[in-house]
């Protein structure tokens, strides 16, 4: 990986820049500038075939001063530590701008879980937790699903992890399906979050969101919701969406069934069949002339060498990390509203927020309650990183969305950080 796209020194740089717009305390910014805590365990799985193979597992706790570590478990063959650790980064700050009592944290596994049978990914899912069972619990460091995991996995890790403590424990692991008390609601609510932060967004700068055209790359969990709900909720038109192996643009826009059937059909949304339908690359879906691009995928998708064709109005990062540092300059110069995937996205995670206080409670919400206060805490985050930026522009200096959250969600973990004594 080119090291300008390693995620963990992009994170570091994001957080230096803020930290000398903000001038943070050097002590502060030495603590923050890496993780608590390491995690590297080794994972023995029985395979179907009667071999044992041996997988690399990561967890890292990033910083706890706000409360437990908080974040996801990737399953991905190109994983790494870096990555990890990066994403650790990144929850700390998602989770202190929606101001939750919550730290950050995440996992991953190198795997490709496209080759796992649904027995090794149960098998490789408890075997991970039996590694990592004493620097997790619901006090300690709270994991949920993320890239290629699933309710399903969460159902197994809060069984293997009852199982050691010989109790239930739902409220240590987030995102779990509502049969053993996931909280309703928590399935598209990072796509709904960031559909609540469109609305606020298109407000802000006189979008038309029933005119409006948008173009989604990803048609995973953020993705696909991205897209029903653009739809059902504002009646926008979605013209664009994309899967790994490539996209499908109909400046007509697409249609929910057809694009399920050809993913059914073929295996890729470029299966999609209508009259003004064409295939485009996932880089040539960033550079569409749309008014929103929801970039819903992976990271380091907008950089410094595309970053200047983009024709959106508005980014919404719903991604974790999609555009790089340069790129984000970028896009500020060219007066183009990209809103960072740590308020984008959040909703994901408050949404687990929610499942955890249910768990502790087991006290259980309907639906409409757990979006109503998701829209509430999502909408402030918005209005906060907005008014953050204005009081800068009022002192003369101008600064991007990116910087006026983590200023936010910086100030807010040093200040914890202060109280307890750490610097
Ligand atoms: N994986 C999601 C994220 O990156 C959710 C994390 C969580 O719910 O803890 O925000």
């Amino acid at each position: 990986m080119a090291e300008e796209l390693n995620p963990f020194k992009i994170a570091q740089e994001q957080l230096d820049k803020a930290a000398s717009i903000m001038k943070l305390d050097r002590q502060a910014l030495a603590i923050l500038r890496e993780p608590r805590r390491t995690l590297i365990v080794n994972l023995p799985v029985r395979m179907d075939n009667g071999t044992v193979r041996t997988f690399t597992g990561f967890r890292v706790q990033y910083n706890d001063a706000r409360g437990p570590a908080k974040g996801g478990i990737r399953f991905h063959p190109e994983e790494t530590l870096d990555t990890v650790k990066a994403l650790s980064a990144w929850m700390t700050w998602k989770c202190s701008l929606a101001d939750i009592p919550f730290g950050g944290g995440k996992g991953g596994i190198i795997c490709d879980p496209k080759k796992l049978s649904q027995s090794e990914t149960e098998r490789l899912s408890r075997a991970y937790i039996r590694a990592i069972a004493e620097f997790i619990g619901p006090d300690k460091d709270i994991p949920a699903p993320d890239v290629y995991t699933t309710p399903q996995i969460m159902a197994w890790m809060m069984d293997e992890y009852s199982t050691i403590k010989g109790s239930n424990q739902f409220a240590t692991i987030t995102g779990k399906p509502v049969e053993v008390w996931g909280s309703k609601g928590r399935m598209d609510s990072t796509a709904k979050g960031g559909m609540f932060v469109m609305r606020e967004a298109a407000k802000a700068m006189k979008i038309n969101l029933k005119t409006a055209h948008i173009a989604v790359q990803g048609f995973g969990n953020a993705g696909m919701y991205a897209y029903t709900l653009s739809k059902s909720m504002f009646g926008s038109k979605v013209v664009a969406i994309s899967d790994s192996q490539g996209g499908i643009y109909d400046p007509d826009g697409l249609d929910l069934e057809k694009l399920e059937d050809a993913k059914k059909r073929t295996g890729s949304v470029q299966g999609y069949r209508s009259k003004n339908a064409k295939k485009v690359t996932n880089d040539e879906l960033l550079e569409l002339n749309v008014d929103i691009l929801i970039p819903a995928a992976i990271e380091n998708q907008i950089r410094k060498d595309n970053a200047d064709r983009i024709k959106a109005k508005l980014v919404l990062e719903l991604a974790n990390g999609p555009v790089t540092p340069d790129a984000t300059s970028v896009l500020f110069e060219k007066g183009i509203v990209d809103l960072p995937d740590f308020l984008v996205n959040s909703g994901g995670v408050i949404g687990s927020y929610f499942e955890w206080v249910q768990n502790i409670n087991q006290y259980y919400w309907p639906t409409d309650r757990f979006y109503a206060e998701l829209d509430k805490i999502i909408s402030k985050s918005f209005s906060d990183t907005m008014a953050m930026q204005k009081s800068y522009k009022d002192k003369g200096v101008k600064i991007s969305p990116r910087n006026a959250a983590y200023i936010i969600a910086v100030d807010r973990v040093a200040k914890a950080m202060k109280a307890r004594g750490w610097y």
